[in-house]
């Protein structure tokens, strides 16, 4: 059996009401889970991470969350002008 454990990175932005898929990648399990979660949300910058792995033949999926990373455009929509 291959492992196919994969993490997927979101942009979230809760202020204009989406959320979409960055990336996909393949998890090392050499590497401790939340190392990698961490190195990837920052890459990313990622608010939300979703990690979707096989147990015992059935697919689980988790999600982790970074608020370091959540979408500050709010403050952007002020003036218009820079
Ligand atoms: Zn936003």
């Amino acid at each position: 059996m291959t492992i196919n454990d994969v993490a997927i990175t979101y942009e979230v932005c809760e202020h204009e009401g989406f959320k979409y898929e960055m990336n996909t990648y393949h998890l090392n399990p050499t590497i401790p889970l939340d190392k990698q979660l961490k190195i990837l949300a920052r890459k990313d910058v990622a608010p939300e991470v979703a990690v979707v792995m096989w147990e015992n033949g059935r697919q689980v999926e988790r999600t982790y969350y970074f608020p370091q990373y959540q979408c500050r455009c709010e403050g952007n929509h002020e003036g218009g002008t820079t």
